[in-house]
């Protein structure tokens, strides 16, 4: 083994203790609550199928369309048909391939702007609206009984090939169906057509307007929604115990960056923010106990700016300059929207609409030390392949080498790893071993109950909150102090938290 890799050993064997006794005091659940909860998300969720069936309707025309199909899907949002499907997945080379000892996705091909346009236009078909009409060969029925040689009527009964045995011709219009979406390059494009996932719809979001950004904005929520009730509502019911309390296992090796996930229910892919109304099933198992929460503010970006060494997201920090709206002036669209694309560049991302791709720009110059960065990283992973962090932790790159557009293979992980990987992975466990240690020595009745990404849970007893606060900033706060004391170097960019305290998860209010 490396010898730089002791000091991430000594923390996940240390992390492994901690996260043992979080999992066995778990988080209370208020199962009314739940209930409740699982009634309007299912309410809202036939609501919105209804509607976004309607719509659908109503820029297909007779077209029949099922939003649980992903062809169906592609077609509705971006008015286009694949003529070949097999020809599609050659020419864009999709599917999977192995790689090493893995199923990898296969390297997408790369095509200019001009190339891809044209590509998609000339293996696609433009969907216009129909109009259904009764089918004139079978009158409807779907079925023929075809005509003898001598000219009377035969006897048997096959498919009517003309309407496909649905009795229907939907003929079309001159008006084109669909949302009109435009794919912008090969990394939209899917078996099915192209992409119509949560990530793909929130990055175009920004561009669009009218029926399709009220489609899209629908259409994501209801995903959503589904998801919140398997992974959350179900996951949470079937894990509860006899004492109303779930304990969601950690796994500390199961991420490539060394991020946490959990399961038995899942607690870490939680919605960001603090809307997440399913948090609201999560109480004090204390009579009068609190839910406190400690946050550590714009981690990841801190954080690349701290390993890029980058003298303008010093600047940002300590001047507390709001990102989002800096993103916002320069696509040209809200704060909120604004989100999904601050940080993109962080990990490499590139690829988006010519709005996108403007601010992506504009990121490199003004962030030029991390965009060095970003090279730096490359290098080291085409040369060694692997790179290493700051504090020892190292990621193989096995397959690295340049491309012929100048980057190497595997770029986004390469730019990404570190960041994801130096804050959730060495940062915050050190700050949930120091509570720990902290807690246990001033022997507390309140309990950690859960860590999600950058952020603490602590279940609080109504005598402690004082001694719960306190502890959990002087935790927190603590990262230059154990950075130096487990690899040798002060973490130097200015750490931000936010303490929020409530009666459950969800309703919580600042310290
Ligand atoms: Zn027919």
């Amino acid at each position: 083994m490396s010898k730089s890799l002791v000091p991430t050993l000594k923390l996940s064997l240390e992390m492994t203790n901690v996260l043992s006794r979080v999992e066995r005091n778990g988080l209370r659940i208020n199962l009314d609550t739940l209930e409740q909860i699982r009634e309007e998300y299912t309410r809202e969720m036939e609501e919105l199928e209804e509607r976004l069936n309607d719509m659908a309707r109503e820029a297909m025309g007779d077209t029949p369309v099922s939003l649980t199909s992903p062809d169906d899907r592609s077609m509705l949002l971006y008015s286009r048909k694949v003529k070949d499907k097999k020809e599609w997945r050659r020419v864009f080379n999709l599917g999977m391939e192995q790689r090493g000892a893995t199923m990898k996705p296969k390297q997408r091909t790369r095509m200019s702007r001009g190339e891809f346009n044209q590509t998609v236009r000339r293996m696609t078909d433009v969907m216009y609206k129909t109009r259904g009409e009764q089918c004139p060969k079978c009158g409807g029925f779907g079925r023929v009984s075809p005509t003898k040689k001598d000219g009377t009527p035969g006897k048997a009964i096959r498919i009517c090939k003309t309407c496909g045995g649905t009795g229907i011709l939907y003929v079309p219009s001159n008006t084109v169906a669909g949302f009109k979406l435009v794919p912008t390059d090969s990394y939209d494009v899917a078996t099915a057509g192209f992409k119509t996932d949560k990530n793909t719809l929130e990055m175009r979001s920004s561009d669009l307007s009218g029926d399709a950004l009220e489609f899209v904005t629908a259409y994501t929520r209801y995903n959503a929604l589904r998801t919140y009730l398997s992974t959350f509502v179900e996951g949470i019911k079937n894990n509860v115990d006899k004492k109303e309390i779930i304990h969601p296992e950690f796994m500390q090796c199961v991420t490539a960056t060394g991020r946490l996930s959990s399961r038995n229910p899942n607690f870490q892919n939680m919605p960001r923010g603090n809307t997440f109304e399913i948090r609201k099933v999560v109480e004090s198992r204390f009579e009068d106990g609190l839910i406190l929460e400690g946050d550590y503010s714009q981690l990841e970006f801190r954080v690349a700016g701290f390993l890029a060494k980058d003298a303008q997201a010093y600047l940002d920090v300590e001047e507390g300059t709001d990102v989002h709206s800096y993103t916002a002036s320069v696509i040209g669209c809200t704060r909120q929207q604004a989100k999904a694309h601050t940080f993109k560049p962080l990990y490499g991302g590139v690829s988006g609409t010519e709005s996108q791709r403007r601010y992506y720009s504009a990121f490199k110059e003004k962030y030029e030390g991390v965009t060095e960065w970003h090279d730096r990283l490359q290098r080291e992973a085409v040369e060694k392949r692997y790179i290493t962090l700051p504090s020892g932790r190292q990621y193989a790159f096995p397959n690295a080498r340049w491309t012929q557009y100048g980057t190497a293979v595997g770029r986004t992980n390469i730019c990404n790893y570190p960041v994801q990987g130096f804050a959730t992975a060495d940062l915050l466990p050190a700050a949930l071993v120091r509570l720990d240690k902290l807690f246990r020595a001033a022997d507390l009745r309140s309990i950690i109950c859960n860590t999600v990404h950058d952020s603490i849970v602590i279940d609080v007893h109504p005598q402690e909150k004082d001694v719960c606060i306190k502890l959990m900033r002087e935790a927190m706060l603590s990262l230059p102090q154990e950075t130096m004391e487990r690899y040798g170097f002060r973490y130097d960019m200015p750490v931000g938290i936010e303490l929020k305290i409530g009666k459950n998860w969800l309703d919580l209010h600042d310290v």
